[in-house]
């Protein structure tokens, strides 16, 4: 007769008298502990039962305990804060701009209680909620009304639907972009009901393509900036001026996607290519679209700016309704442009911009002082400061680069991947990037107040 192993499971109750469940009764909860028991013992049945002969099953003791980690780590949120030493300053993936302080203390603010979200207190009355940011948003581009959504893409949709639904969108070859996985602007353009009117070809787009595109049936002209590729060599595009020029000639609104919506000149920081918001809305365009979590350095949402006819027009069409943002996002956005009315505030208190601007001496002598306290950690074979380029990332200026020093490091065994992996998982959860067998740790990105942590989570890798 052969002994079951089945039998040699323990039950739910003798597991929740070990010392280690016990404990987690009072910090979790006890409906937590015991569907969390229950569910493993459920998978190890399975498993006894399917590899019956050999098997051992563990002890009571041992599974409480492994039931205990499994718990404590389930209990972590998937959704935590990890610290950026990719470079890549705009890191969809890593959730783009870091907020402000202020953006945070305002957003803390009102969200803890009720808020004047959508009242006038003067009057009492029922107001828009966008009436806070749309203040700053006309003051800081020129526009004349301003409305927030859930982001660009949000942004995109919406105008389109509201100012050419059921009509053509004439745009250049060179212009349908896709921005990450899961934007692509013909795609967008379906959703909104406008059809799409491609003129040109990807390299060569003419006024006169336009001209011979547009008629009865066109909503708007749309120009997109081609945020995370170029196009080089024999090219052409017809420029804002001509196009804002042909609209106004046959009445139809011109839309500027501009991406990443820098609102003060970035020039300083030797990112030239830029295009701002107040630029496009002088130079006559209709409604300008950017995002508010790239070079702005905001929360996640999508502004649109322009002619306040156009702009009452986003507002009345239903899906402004559908893609509203919350008084979080508003809050932060708010606090984040109030910065902008002094760039060199800006420059300083938004986190991007703050990271964009650090000096290469102040990134040099923080890698000097990590670079030996990381090769002294027991994982760590060497450790050498290196000069790199760091880069915007996020869609934005694939071509500009910004000068960095990054620490390369080596691991004692093991290849570069599971270092990284093992850096990624741990305790501070930190991303680098690999490059010629090394895993570099770029300070472009690291906010000074995580070099600590930086050591901490490579010293603990060796325990
Ligand atoms: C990033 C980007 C978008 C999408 O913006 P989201 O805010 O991510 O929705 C659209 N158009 C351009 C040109 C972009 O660079």
């Amino acid at each position: 007769m052969t002994n079951n192993p089945l039998r040699n499971i323990p039950s739910v109750n003798e597991l929740l008298d070990k010392p280690s469940l016990k404990q987690l009764v009072d910090k979790v909860s006890h409906n937590v502990v015991v569907s969390e028991v229950r569910s493993f013992l459920d998978n190890l049945r399975s498993d006894v039962q399917q590899k019956t002969s050999e098997m051992r099953v563990p002890t009571a003791s041992e599974l409480a305990d492994k039931i205990a980690q499994w718990i404590v780590s389930d209990q972590r949120p998937r959704l935590r804060p990890v610290i950026n030493a990719t470079g890549v300053l705009l890191h969809t993936g890593l959730g783009r701009s870091p907020l402000a302080e202020e953006a945070l203390q305002e957003a803390l603010a009102v969200a803890s209680g009720y808020s004047s979200l959508e009242v006038d207190l003067e009057s009492g009355e029922r107001s828009q909620r966008n009436q806070s940011v749309e203040r700053l948003l006309i003051e800081l581009t020129s526009g004349e009304a301003a409305f927030v959504v859930n982001n660009n893409a949000g942004a995109t949709l919406l105008t389109l639907a509201a100012l050419a639904g059921g009509k053509e969108v004439v745009v250049s070859r060179g212009h349908l972009v896709e921005i990450g996985g899961s934007y692509r602007l013909p795609d967008v353009m379906e959703a909104s009901g406008a059809r799409l009117r491609e003129v040109g070809t990807t390299n060569k787009t003419r006024l006169s393509d336009y001209e011979r595109a547009v008629g009865e049936m066109t909503g708007a002209l749309l120009r997109v900036h081609p945020s995370n590729y170029v196009i080089r060599g024999f090219t052409e595009q017809a420029s804002l001026a001509e196009l804002i020029e042909l609209g106004q000639r046959v009445d139809v609104p011109v839309i500027d996607d501009i991406g990443s919506g820098a609102l003060t000149d970035l020039a300083p920081l030797g990112l030239t290519d830029e295009p701002m918001a107040r630029d496009s809305l002088r130079a006559g365009a209709d409604v300008v679209l950017f995002s508010g979590d790239k070079l702005l350095g905001g929360p996640q949402c999508g502004i649109a700016v322009g002619k306040r006819k156009y702009i009452e027009r986003l507002m009345k069409h239903p899906l402004a309704r559908a893609l509203r943002v919350d008084k979080l996002t508003l809050a932060a956005l708010h606090a984040t442009l109030k910065l902008y009315r002094d760039p060199a505030q800006a420059m300083a208190r938004v986190p991007l911009l703050a990271l964009a601007s650090t000096s290469l001496e102040n990134l040099t002598n923080r890698a000097q002082r990590l670079a030996p306290q990381l090769e002294a950690c027991a994982a760590i074979a060497s450790a050498e400061v290196i000069e790199d380029t760091a880069c915007l990332g996020g869609g934005s200026v694939p071509t500009q680069e910004l000068p960095t020093r990054c620490i390369a490091l080596r691991p004692v065994d093991g290849s570069v991947n599971q270092l990284a992996q093992a850096l990624r998982t741990g305790q501070h959860a930190v991303f680098g990037r690999i490059q010629q067998d090394r895993l570099l740790l770029d300070l472009r990105t690291v906010f000074p107040k995580q070099d600590a942590e930086l050591i901490e989570a490579v010293q603990a890798l060796s325990r």
